[in-house]
């Protein structure tokens, strides 16, 4: 099954998206793109949250 997600699905404005097999995989990919074009460190335990809330099967 494949996963897909987007940074407009948490809100931000911002029009890139991903998708990965796995939800692990995909919140490597998340945290690089946070980390590159949106100057997260690390991301918030709530944000995190509403990441895997926001991860869509397709
Ligand atoms: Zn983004």
């Amino acid at each position: 099954m494949t996963k897909s997600f987007g940074c407009q699905d948490v809100g931000v404005d911002c029009n890139w998206t991903t998708t990965a097999d796995s939800e692990e995989e995909m919140m490597e990919k998340i945290k690089e793109h946070a980390k590159n074009h949106h100057g997260f460190s690390e991301i918030p335990s709530d944000l995190a949250e509403k990441i895997k809330n926001a991860i869509k099967d397709r």
